[in-house]
């Protein structure tokens, strides 16, 4: 199948734009052709294609495909195994042994299984465009682009530049080999023992050099009608030298690569930001080592001594999976700051998940609002069900419900009927069409079990619940 594939015209729909003047358009006309909007207007077209397929929707809801700006795709298989854990502990004893153990090749290979399963759940909760935080060596990082090219989203994937590795493994004492396989996954070395911070996929081979990120760049980055980007990620630091993300950041400067860094994830980070990185504040780190830029996402900064001061495009995200604070991508009732309804609101949450998400990835003249010129990559919503009324778009002109409190407020990956990606139809009728749903929930079982028995790791049951 084509990635553009012909012409469709939406009508009869509530259309929420997110466009500069963030039109909302009650009874609406989305016409789409060759990949990209073509008309949104209240007036149908005055001319459609000869090939249009017209699809009539009333009672339901258009909006631009959500963009979530921080996604681990290998970590969808490992939902449920480290719960109820501190961060540390969480990555170190449970998630890092776990990646550590992803292996195989072609369909079978776990990396690939796992994009399967993360795209499938994304584009079916109205997720259109992600940026990939940190690829494991084990995923693979060719796996993950072959899964985003064949399921038709829109991706921006890492290759993880090395971060001062021989002097931690002297540390450690450990050889690792260099196979250089390039392309693949890419990492930093997170290991440190004097910090008790031990990374059990610092075995997998050296695949974390800027080279490999170039290359990965060069081979990749455009691909699949540019739907798939590549962009450079660093870990928080945690005892590697700051020179050496200066290293990454002036090689992404260099070739206009983006960077994207965990950044003060646990309260622990700012200790060793404080103690490690001579006193500096996250941002101070990050500017002095040169990832601050137009194209860089900072990833978490929700501790108040981060240093970070808003004015930048902000976006949302799920984290992956296997998080413990996942949030269902289609309910962005996100409110900045606390529970202060000033602070944010449905209207600033929507523009986060599409418009700000877009600026933040750099991509806001291609997608993030619905406008003529502007790539075909839409949600629909069904909001006909009882959790949705009584609202109605002729009850808005009387002072009746406004859509964008509807979708924000009450709506979730369950009302998504229809998304669409470059102009092609990925998910209809809730039903996902690239993919057989079913065999990638089989193929996770598979995989995970694997896993497991690799890593030995195991789900921890809830002490004082008896389980039969
Ligand atoms: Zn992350």
């Amino acid at each position: 199948m084509s990635d553009i594939s012909g012409s469709t015209l939406l009508r009869d729909v509530t259309v929420i734009t997110v466009d500069q003047r963030r039109r909302i358009i009650l009874n609406g006309f989305i016409l789409v052709q060759d990949g990209r909007i073509t008309h949104v207007s209240s007036k149908p077209p005055d001319k459609l294609p000869e090939d249009v397929r017209i699809m009539s929707l009333p009672g339901r809801i258009v909006i631009p495909g959500l963009i979530n700006s921080h996604a681990h795709l290998a970590q969808s298989l490992l939902r449920g195994l480290a719960e109820d854990l501190p961060l540390h502990s969480w990555l170190c004893d449970r998630i890092w042994p776990l990646e550590a153990a992803y292996r195989g090749e072609g369909d079978a290979a776990d990396g690939y299984v796992a994009a399967r399963l993360t795209i499938g759940e994304m584009l079916l909760s109205g997720t259109t465009c992600f940026l990939e935080a940190m690829l494991t060596h084990g995923s693979g990082f060719a796996n993950v682009a072959r899964a985003v090219s064949e399921m038709g989203i829109r991706a921006c994937l890492v290759s993880r530049p090395k971060c001062l590795h021989q002097l931690i493994t002297s540390m450690l004492s450990t050889r690792l080999t260099n196979d250089d396989d390039k392309g693949k996954l890419v990492k930093f070395v997170e290991t440190n023992p004097a910090l008790g911070i031990a990374d059990a996929r610092d075995k997998d081979p050296d695949h974390m050099s800027i080279p490999s990120l170039l290359a990965a760049h060069s081979e990749f980055h455009g691909t699949s009608n540019d739907r798939i980007h590549v962009w450079a990620a660093c870990g928080t630091p945690r005892g590697a030298p700051l020179s050496s993300f200066a290293e990454a950041g002036k090689a992404c400067q260099q070739h206009d690569i983006g960077i994207t860094m965990h950044c003060a994830e646990a309260p622990r980070d700012l200790s060793i930001f404080r103690d490690v990185y001579g006193d500096r504040t996250p941002m101070q780190f990050c500017r002095d080592a040169g990832l601050t830029g137009p194209k860089t996402v900072l990833a978490h900064m929700c501790h108040p001594r981060h240093g970070y001061r808003p004015g930048h495009p902000e976006g949302i995200a799920d984290h992956g999976g296997a998080q413990p604070d996942e949030q269902p991508q289609a309910r962005v009732g996100h409110r900045r700051g606390g529970p202060d309804a000033q602070s944010g609101g449905a209207h600033e949450a929507l523009e986060m998940a599409t418009i700000r998400g877009a600026k933040a990835l750099g991509l806001e003249t291609e997608i993030g609002s619905l406008g003529v010129g502007k790539k075909a990559d839409l949600v629909v919503l069904d909001v006909r069900a009882s959790w949705a009324a009584p609202w109605s778009p002729e009850m808005f002109p009387r002072g009746g419900m406004d859509p964008v409190s509807l979708v924000v407020g009450s709506c979730t990956g369950r009302d998504v009927t229809h998304v669409m990606v470059d102009g092609r139809m990925l998910v209809e009728d809730g039903r996902l069409l690239v993919a057989d749903e079913s065999a990638i929930v089989q193929s996770a079982r598979q995989a995970v079990a694997g896993i497991q028995e690799r890593s030995g790791v195991r789900a921890s049951w809830k002490a004082g619940w008896e389980y039969e």
